[in-house]
């Protein structure tokens, strides 16, 4: 368990929807990304259509949600949010779906999670805006078609791999979103440290956006913990040593990286030599679930070169080795 710093939701961050930006133009970061959609959006508009649907890719916490909400409000439609895990029977999405306004969002978190009778439901609305529903049972069952209000989903996942080549393809608009640049985590820390009235030096800034493993959720936490460890320190401004001392007691190491992360890091260079090892195996080892340590601690060790994917498993980089204080095996090699 990781409460402080994991990318995934929490309530705080609801409680805290401040540091959420309103408008494609207050969007830091993803500009290949926005720049896509803010054409997309315009050529709707101007249409007078519903927007393709769109789909989201990317690790929790870089700002799928934040973008469709965003659209929405572009747009000038209404935005209802649903998630897979959530829409238990093909009736809920029924009900979701014909309650929807002409060129309404309706946007489907952790779409990869649908149960399969509830995705058979959405194919022929999202291609034809029509819903076919089974009504009554046995040889007295009909079934009925009804026309649906055109409308946008916009589909978010951790996993792209994970959804099923016929949903996948219904998406005219699939967006892959990618870890945040530190310039970019800085301007989102120095904004969120404006909202939030708090007093930060430049280099106090960098330091958090440095340590917040590319994901902006992550900078959000890190500023309101600091913020909180400044308070109770009396310092006035929060410095690059005051956020180098709350993140340590954080356990965010001088690479943003927590202690999960140097968990997996340990047990694969302790018990397995550096691997190759299998991800089941891991999970085992660490009793952490298999789809949290890929969906969460993998793709940031992967991307900062800590561990590379084989076909025969996990294998760690010596820049692994060295970061936890090992020296690099032969093997690996450096
Ligand atoms: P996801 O849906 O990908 O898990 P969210 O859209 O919920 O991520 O974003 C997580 C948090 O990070 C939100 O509180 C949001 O305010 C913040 N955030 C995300 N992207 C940005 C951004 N580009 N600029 C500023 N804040 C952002």
């Amino acid at each position: 368990s990781r409460p402080l710093i994991s990318p995934e939701k929490h309530t705080e961050d609801d409680a805290d929807n401040s540091l959420r930006p309103q408008r494609l133009g207050d969007f830091i970061g993803q500009q290949q990304a926005r720049a896509n959609l803010s054409i997309f959006i315009e050529a709707a508009k101007s249409r007078g259509e519903a927007l393709d649907h769109v789909l989201f890719a990317g690790p929790p916490g870089l700002g799928k949600t934040t973008l469709a909400q965003i659209m929405a409000r572009e747009l000038g439609v209404n935005f209802r949010a649903t998630s897979g895990p959530v829409i238990a029977k093909a009736g809920d999405l029924a009900a979701l779906l014909t309650n929807l306004e002409e060129r309404d969002v309706l946007f489907i978190d952790e779409i990869h999670r649908l149960n399969p009778a509830v995705e058979e439901v959405l194919y022929p609305a999202m291609e034809d805006f029509q819903l076919d529903l089974i009504i009554g049972e046995g040889p007295a069952a009909r079934s009925v078609r009804i026309d649906l209000a055109k409308f946008t989903l916009i589909g978010a996942t951790t996993r792209a791999g994970l959804l099923t080549t016929p949903l996948r393809d219904r998406f005219g608009i699939p967006i892959r979103l990618n870890f945040y640049e530190i310039e970019e985590l800085d301007l989102i820390v120095t904004r969120g440290a404006r909202v939030l009235g708090v007093q930060m030096s430049a280099d106090g800034a960098r330091e958090i956006a440095r340590r917040a493993r590319g994901t902006p959720r992550i900078a959000g936490r890190l500023l309101r913990r600091v913020r909180d460890f400044a308070h109770v320190a009396g310092a006035e401004s929060i410095t690059r040593s005051v956020a180098d001392k709350a993140l340590r007691m954080l356990e965010v190491d001088d690479a943003g990286l927590d202690a999960l992360d140097r968990r997996y890091i340990s047990c694969i260079a302790l018990n397995y030599g550096g691997g190759p090892v299998g991800i089941d195996t891991v999970a085992a080892a660490l009793s952490e679930p298999r789809d949290a340590l890929e969906d969460i601690v993998e793709p940031y060790l992967l991307q900062q070169g800590f561990i590379q994917r084989t076909p025969r498993g996990r294998l760690l980089t010596a820049h692994a080795f060295r970061h936890i204080g090992l020296a690099v095996p032969q093997s690996v090699g450096g």
